[in-house]
């Protein structure tokens, strides 16, 4: 059976295709449906944000179809960026803005812990779900690191020296956030007995 991913990035979806056995899922980016554009985030939260384009895509295509929302918050700026992560400094979403206005924001700060949040929304049978996963960490003083995606080079798991831009992905994808959220989804579809598996 498939399962639609309603995200137009392309890091995420190969992210998700090497943390999931694929083999047990047709998954299949939302373009695979034709729908190229970007669906409007206008929740609060990372979950509303994660429903909101479920739902759009379920209700347009009547499929299966899950999605993502997720945000960086940061202790010492009171939970900023939160659900503002993508667009902190301006609408363009770019990383390197990003992250030199977080680091910037964060030149005095001696509090640099910070916590990555994925939300994920499920619509299956025409049900929904919601499953969140974390990874506790802290912000580096200085961009290091090649790999990765988004505020990576940045970014310090607990327990590393390193930043996910650092460490090898596979290192990345076993801890971080997005897997914790995802090994839920897949946990519950196992447990639930929805006919994907
Ligand atoms: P999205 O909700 O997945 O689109 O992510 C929102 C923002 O968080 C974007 O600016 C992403 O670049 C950033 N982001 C999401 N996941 C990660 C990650 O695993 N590492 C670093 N940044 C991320």
């Amino acid at each position: 059976m498939k399962i639609y991913f309603a995200t137009g990035n392309a890091h995420k979806l190969e992210e998700v295709k090497k943390m999931i056995r694929i083999s047990l899922y047709d998954m299949q980016p939302m373009s695979e449906l034709g729908f190229e554009g970007e669906i409007p985030e206008t929740g609060t939260t990372l979950k509303e944000n994660a429903m909101i384009k479920a739902r759009f895509i379920h209700e347009k295509y009547g499929v299966n179809v899950f999605s993502d929302d997720t945000g960086l918050e940061v202790n010492a700026l009171n939970g900023e960026p939160g659900v503002n992560t993508a667009r902190f400094a301006g609408d363009d979403k770019n990383s390197e803005n990003n992250m030199n206005l977080l680091l910037e924001r964060m030149a005095d700060q001696q509090d640099r812990s910070a916590r990555f949040t994925t939300s994920i929304a499920l619509i299956i049978n025409n049900e929904e779900h919601v499953f969140e996963g974390f990874v506790n960490g802290k912000i580096a003083k200085e961009k290091r690191g090649t790999g990765g995606f988004g505020y990576d080079p940045i970014f310090i798991p607990s327990g590393y020296a390193k930043t996910f831009a650092e460490v090898h992905y596979a290192v990345k994808n076993e801890i971080s956030h997005r897997y914790r959220a995802f090994t839920k989804m897949v946990e519950f579809l196992k447990i639930t007995n929805k006919s994907l598996i």
